[in-house]
């Protein structure tokens, strides 16, 4: 997402098309020696799929996936196995971050905002620094992601997703969008001289017939969801309530949904509230990303329609503008209205998931690691295993991998994290994840 809007002007050109990828497979990485076995000894495991902890557990993996779970007192030991010893911690899956930017390094208005990222970062910079963004989804114990755009890198995403699964670089299993896409007046960059011929961070469509199109492009270069802004600028009206300006057409995002359902593939839409938030929902999104202003009637639509909410709660405390200018209220109006949002969503039982839009925030930034979100999911509402299981098993099905990531369970990809504490008792102590298996493979053992 873009949160604000700042100047200036440069010209730049985009990554040339990635060869295609096989649009239609899942993200695969590279699997761990299929002969290898690893033992897991497991203090504590949360069974994300029934919503218990169990205690003493031993997992079995087998290669990259996981063979067996069972309780160690009957376990029998695999002659030969590795032994991982967890058993003072908390195991549970890898997580899934549904909502990040790995191409995007912060939106700090002191450093020129999002503007720069573009306007001022060589492109060869931008990989580079999306290489380090993944590598920290895995350290943060997320081994699965779904990018969504790369806000003017073009299909950089594909690229990014090319080198993990070939073992070049560490990183999450990846769903990338590569560039989302808006309307003309729908995205930046904005605001600078009209004679000025400048990219922008979305690919910009109009009509049905351009959407459609626009959609072919992208998912014939690799796209495994497509990302649509269906709302775009935001401002408080002089009643005082939160206004965003609408983008597609009802027959636009039909087009859209159309086309990417046709592929097997689904439409993630940010959408804050207000016309957009209806166009959105009525054109059959999958996904409805920020979702800050939910009426009754878009939750209700949003049950009836089975459509998930990435709600992002995290990055409206962001950056707040003074609270006397147009933009300071504009930024308190959207987080009052936000948690609300969230516990109205909650209680209808509206399908949510764990994303943070890491990028417009900093991915280096000490202070606010990712498990941040968590915090914010459980003061509106969640229990502590309702927030684990938006990071964890409902995103598996969201992304039509259930049963295969985010839950600890035979036949699942061995993507297995741990933690020192018991986030189920709280839940911050996932802001401190010390193992993390991914595909089979340690990346990081500090548990030792
Ligand atoms: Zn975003």
């Amino acid at each position: 997402m873009r949160i604000r809007t700042l100047a200036l002007a440069f010209l730049l050109s985009c990554l040339p098309a990635v060869a295609q990828l096989g649009a239609g497979s899942a993200p695969q990485a590279p699997a761990a020696n299929s002969n290898s076995v690893v033992i897991i000894r497991a203090g504590r495991l949360i069974d994300t799929a029934a919503g218990q902890v169990r205690q003493n557990q031993v997992i079995v993996v087998r290669g990259n996936k996981i063979e067996s779970v069972g309780d160690a007192a009957s376990a029998k030991a695999p002659a030969g196995a590795q032994v991982i010893d967890l058993s003072n911690a908390t195991v549970l899956p890898g997580m899934v971050e549904s909502h990040t930017h790995i191409f995007l390094q912060g939106e700090d208005p002191k450093k020129g905002g999002y503007d720069q990222n573009i306007l001022t970062y060589p492109l060869a910079y931008r990989a580079a620094k999306a290489t380090v963004s993944a590598r920290r989804l895995l350290e943060q114990g997320f081994t699965t992601a779904r990018d969504v755009e790369t806000e003017g890198a073009g299909y950089g995403d594909v690229g990014i997703k090319m080198a993990i699964n070939d073992g070049s670089i560490p990183g999450p299993r990846l769903f990338v969008v590569t560039k989302a896409l808006s309307t003309t007046g729908g995205y930046p960059l904005e605001g600078y001289a009209p004679e000025l011929d400048l990219p922008k961070g979305a690919q910009l469509a109009d009509g049905p017939v351009g959407f459609r199109k626009a959609t072919r492009e992208q998912l014939s270069n690799g796209a495994d969801w497509i990302k649509v802004y269906m709302t775009h600028r935001s401002w408080v009206d002089k009643q005082g309530r939160l206004q965003s300006q609408p983008t597609l057409t009802l027959d636009e995002i039909k087009a859209v949904v159309d086309e990417a359902h046709g592929w097997g593939k689904k439409v993630a839409c940010h959408a804050y509230n207000g016309i957009g938030m209806q166009r959105a929902l009525d054109g059959g999104c999958d996904s409805i990303e920020h979702g800050l202003e939910l009426t009754d009637a878009n939750v209700a639509q949003m049950v009836r329609q089975g459509t998930w909410y990435c709600p992002t709660l995290s990055p409206y405390y962001y950056w707040w503008a003074d609270e006397n200018t147009a933009d300071g209220k504009r930024d308190r109006a959207r987080a009052n209205v936000h948690g609300p949002s969230f516990q109205k969503a909650l209680k209808a039982g509206v399908k949510i998931v764990f994303g943070t839009d890491v990028g417009s925030f900093e991915w280096t930034d000490p202070k606010s690691p990712i498990a941040m979100e968590f915090g914010r999911m459980v003061e509106f509402g969640m229990t502590p295993m309702q927030a684990i299981q938006a990071a964890t098993s409902m995103p598996a099905e969201m992304l039509d991998m259930k049963g295969e990531i985010g839950v600890v369970a035979p036949g699942a990809y061995a993507d297995i994290i741990a933690v020192a504490a018991d986030p189920v008792r709280d839940v911050n102590a996932l802001r401190n994840v010390g193992f993390v298996m991914k595909d089979g493979k340690v990346f990081k053992n500090e548990l030792k």
